[in-house]
């Protein structure tokens, strides 16, 4: 009887994979095609600076919905981009995407930063700085007014992507550790990957006035990035405590958040900018304002 549930057993698992498998096997064919075709879109998230919410960023994050009209998640589709080898197309098709998107809008707003996320892959692959290069000079838009967003994981003691980090600041972009704290790094590893800011995890944002353990490391972060003398994002801020928690801090903090904005199509986060310099025009005085 043991032996005939057993191998009862045995069969499902088998059928369970074979089926995880071909999922899997479907999701890299329909992803490569839709890269090809171009059938991702990209959505704008601000980043405002907390002590007046002005919006001085816009992160860009990529969408796609696959064949049976799920959106799928950006983590589970990036990473299986990298896994297969084809990251580099994805990344590629997300910075023209963005630089043709929000071209006129970095022109006419020089002090306003386009944020792209790369993955570790990028930074050690040779084509990467060649291919955003290329793009910028496509879509006449000036390296300070991209910044690029890594994770710390992704940087891991990888000796090329160090070295790429090092150029693409040479250059005048600027570079954030993104999900910062999540990683297991050093104060002096982070020290010598020379960065401009880090992106405090949303993780610790959502910890604020609970008693769970991450809300005592955060001071532990924000004391790390000081030591460090980093700019600090708080990523995930989605009420007014949070975002008071930040602010009161004494370095300036930029924040992002559902409380400042959703993720939205280029068209919408163009509004919303346009509305925010209107509202924010009316507060300050004029020659004050920027
Ligand atoms: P990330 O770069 O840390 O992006 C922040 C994520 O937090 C985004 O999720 C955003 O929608 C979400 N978020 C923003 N504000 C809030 C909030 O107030 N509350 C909560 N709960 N969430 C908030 P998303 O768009 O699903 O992206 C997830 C991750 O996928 C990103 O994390 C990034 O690592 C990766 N990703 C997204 N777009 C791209 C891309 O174009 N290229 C690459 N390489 N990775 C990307
Ligand atoms: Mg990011
Ligand atoms: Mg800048
Ligand atoms: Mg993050």
């Amino acid at each position: 009887f043991c032996t005939l549930l057993g191998g009862i057993a045995g069969c499902f698992v088998g059928l369970f994979c074979l089926l995880l498998y071909r999922r899997n096997r479907s999701m890299v064919h329909q992803l490569r095609r839709a890269i090809r075709d171009e059938k991702l879109h990209m959505v704008y998230q601000p980043i405002v600076q907390l002590r007046d919410r002005r919006i001085v960023e816009a992160e860009a994050l990529v969408r796609w919905t696959d064949d049976d009209g799920f959106a799928v998640s950006p983590e589970i589709f990036v990473h299986v981009a990298e896994e297969n080898g084809f990251v580099g197309e994805l990344t590629e098709l997300v910075v023209r995407l963005a630089l043709n998107e929000l071209g006129d809008l970095l022109r006419e707003h020089l002090d306003l930063s386009l944020n792209i996320n790369v993955t570790g892959m990028d930074l050690a692959d040779p084509a990467f700085l060649p291919m955003l290069e290329r793009s910028l000079a496509a879509f006449r838009v000036e390296a300070p007014s991209v910044t690029i967003e890594v994770t710390e994981s992704s940087t891991a003691r990888k000796a090329t992507a160090v070295e790429t980090i090092h150029i693409l600041r040479a250059r005048g972009h600027n570079v954030y550790i993104d999900d910062f704290g999540t990683g297991y790094s050093s104060l002096s590893y982070l020290h010598s990957l020379a960065v401009d800011a880090v992106k405090i995890d949303k993780s610790f944002t959502h910890s604020i006035g609970t008693m769970a353990v991450t809300s005592s490391i955060l001071p532990q972060i924000l004391a790390m990035a000081e030591t460090l003398s980093l700019a600090v994002v708080a990523e995930g801020i989605e009420t007014e405590e949070q975002a008071d928690y930040f602010a009161s801090y004494e370095q300036p903090i930029l924040g992002q958040g559902w409380l400042f904005g959703r993720p939205a199509m280029a068209e919408d986060f163009c509004s919303l900018l346009e509305e925010h310099e209107v509202e924010s025009s009316l507060l300050t005085p004029p020659g004050h304002g920027a």
